[in-house]
């Protein structure tokens, strides 16, 4: 049996959506991108929705936004992709690298006090695996130091925070739509926000820093002129990408359903094995289970993590590790000197993690085929 890490869940909708914008002659941004926006902020409550390029322009634009400055600082968990603290340096500011629970993957928010300096502007904390973070405790730390919690939310639409959807929680909510997460329009962002002047603002730089309603030039009735307020960005969505957005927002929770199906399959399967441990779940949180990942005992077998993937691969399954911690790149290593002694929680977690497949889609023999692999190849390797 072969079983992809990932496999993209597009029908007939998807099909449809695109077929639809690619007749209507337009193509970039424009009516259905404006659409995406306002359904994006129905199925969030936010009360903003602006839509990018991507889910790393949503973050540069989101720090854009409160007026980061060289040498100013942002906190971001070590266990996340390179995104969420490259865009710091864009700023010529200093991403502050900040541990994780190593039994959820999400930032300790524990840990974030005593990184705060008079030079932090603002924490990132990324909702791991689509389960959202410890948001209470962040948002009070923040306002009481006066920070910004802007949220990454690359693996999430849709994930609830006692029953508030995230988008609707922290200053700005930062999502992605690459074509594997979960709403996926093959590339595409969206920044939410309940602050007017924070989204007008990223309305403009998105788009040259031409002013808000510049795309109806082309349209009839449009005018010839504006005016560029200040130097911005290529960051705009095109409607061929809110196409397939639109679809997909609007089978998120049935898509949701059926990874949650798969995790609670994977769940029951691992609680009680021998060295398998799957992450564990806050029960005043709803995940969007855009992740499942199993925590390998690396004392109980005679082959590490390495080993146990390439052991799946043999057997056809694919897999995938998330994060290679960001302590542990040269880039980030060399240029601000980070050491792993510093990040206990994170290196516990990353010698352990390996994330399984889970897809819309993915059947119940496939997911039977994935355990039995994972405990043959356990009990075969078993110390
Ligand atoms: C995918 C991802 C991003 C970046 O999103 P893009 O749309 O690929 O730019 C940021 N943060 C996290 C945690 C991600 O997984």
């Amino acid at each position: 049996m072969q079983i992809p890490f990932h496999k993209p869940y597009i029908t007939d909708d998807e099909v449809g959506q695109v077929l639809d914008t690619v007749r209507s002659g337009w193509l970039t941004m424009g009516p259905k991108t404006f659409l995406f926006e306002r359904e994006f902020s129905r199925y969030t409550n936010a009360p903003h929705s602006v839509a990018v390029s991507s889910g790393t322009a949503a973050l540069h634009l989101a720090l854009r936004a409160i007026g980061l400055r060289p040498g100013d600082e942002v906190i971001v968990p070590t266990m996340t992709f390179t995104a969420t603290a490259e865009v710091v340096c864009y700023f010529d500011a200093l991403p502050v690298l900040a541990d994780i629970e190593s039994d959820t993957g999400n930032i300790d928010a524990s840990g974030i006090e005593r990184l705060i300096t008079p030079r932090t502007r603002a924490v990132i904390p990324v909702h791991y695996g689509g389960q959202p973070c410890d948001m209470d405790a962040i948002l009070e730390t923040a306002r009481r130091k006066s920070i910004y919690v802007i949220e990454d939310a690359a693996h999430c639409p849709p994930a609830f925070y006692k029953g508030r959807p995230v988008g609707a929680i922290g200053d700005m909510t930062c999502f992605s739509f690459y074509a594997t997460k979960p709403l996926a329009a093959g590339e595409g962002g969206m920044v939410t926000t309940a602050n007017e002047e924070w989204a007008e603002r990223i309305r403009i730089l998105r788009l040259h820093g031409i002013s808000r309603d510049a795309w109806k030039r082309y349209s009839t009735g449009g005018s010839w002129y504006y005016e560029v307020e200040e130097a911005g960005y290529k960051y705009n969505m095109t409607d061929i990408q809110a196409a397939l957005g639109i679809s997909q927002l609007r089978k998120l929770d049935s898509m949701r359903e059926m990874r949650k199906r798969i995790a609670d399959r994977y769940t029951e399967a691992f609680s009680g094995t021998y060295a398998l441990t799957p992450l564990d779940t806050r029960p005043d949180r709803s995940s969007s289970c855009h992740l499942y990942v199993l925590r390998i005992d690396p004392d109980a077998h005679d082959i590490d993590r390495a080993g146990f993937i390439e052991e799946l691969g043999r057997r056809g399954i694919g897999t995938s590790v998330h994060f290679i911690p960001l302590h542990r790149h040269p880039f980030y290593r060399n240029s601000f000197g980070y050491d792993a002694a510093d990040f206990p929680g994170a290196e516990r977690f990353y010698e352990r993690v390996i994330s399984l497949p889970i897809y819309p889609g993915m059947t119940d023999e496939e997911t039977d085929y994935v355990i039995e692999s994972i405990k043959d190849v356990s009990s075969k390797h078993r110390k």
